[in-house]
């Protein structure tokens, strides 16, 4: 399968089958704690990277083969290797995937293009969006997600600001914590200011415990973590 993965059963989600929007990492990010390792160069193009029809051939085939799981399907997951709000097929997968497995439907994004209202409109129909935020000052969002030249921090906070007015359903945003790099008192506060003004559902905080694409790249102590969770009040978790 090229497309495919999982499907993964989690206590939130339930059943849930993920979805790559391309074979290799595409994305406009290189964060220093990616789990699929540093491609050295970021993808700003919006393009089908793979194309709606193999996708779509791709699940059809896995439903088919897959009876039992395919009926306690809940979730098909928009993500995997790289940023999938990239490909120019994302609104027609969207809709075509539930269709044909019945599933709700969540999209993991990171953010970086959710200043382009085409680009929000294209993930309305979701059920659930778990868009990431790691940094709202340039100096740590420059160290921590390695953005492509052309991706703007204020174009991504006004984005999501958007995002949470147009968008009915659930919005879980999902922090990533390093040690040294954006876990500051003074960057945390900060933080909490501007995920106050986009006022998502969940605030689910996150700090790397698998392999990284950069080495020495350490999670957040346990206890500061939970500091932090305080800090953000009861919308907060540590996942
Ligand atoms: S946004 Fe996701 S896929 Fe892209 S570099 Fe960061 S962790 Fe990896």
């Amino acid at each position: 399968m090229n497309y495919i993965y999982g499907p993964i059963k989690s206590r939130r989600l339930g059943l849930s089958l993920g979805l790559n929007l391309s074979r290799d990492k595409v994305c406009d990010f290189d964060c220093v704690y990616c789990q699929w390792g540093s491609v050295g160069k970021t993808f700003l193009e919006r393009k089908e990277y793979a194309s709606f029809a193999d996708i779509i051939r791709e699940l059809k085939s896995w439903l088919r083969d897959h009876p039992r799981e395919a009926k306690e399907l809940k979730f098909v997951t928009f993500s995997g290797y790289g940023e999938p709000t990239l490909n120019t097929a994302l609104e027609d997968l969207i809709d075509e995937a539930r269709k044909i497995t019945g599933s709700k439907i969540a999209v993991i994004t990171n953010s970086t293009l959710l200043g382009d209202p085409a680009v929000r409109k294209s993930i309305l129909k979701a059920d659930l969006i778990v868009p990431s935020l790691d940094a709202v000052d340039p100096e740590s969002f420059a160290k921590i997600d390695r953005p492509h030249p052309g991706v703007k921090l204020e174009e991504i906070i006004e984005g999501l600001v958007a995002l949470r007015r147009e968008f009915s359903g659930l919005i879980w945003l999902e922090v990533m914590l390093v040690r040294g790099i954006n876990d500051s008192p003074e960057h945390i506060l900060k933080l909490k200011k501007v995920i106050e003004r986009i006022n998502p559902d969940k605030i689910q905080l996150n700090s790397p415990v698998r392999a990284t694409a950069e080495k020495n790249i350490l999670p957040v102590e346990k206890e500061k973590l939970e500091e932090i969770r305080k800090l953000f009040g009861g919308k907060a978790e540590i996942i």
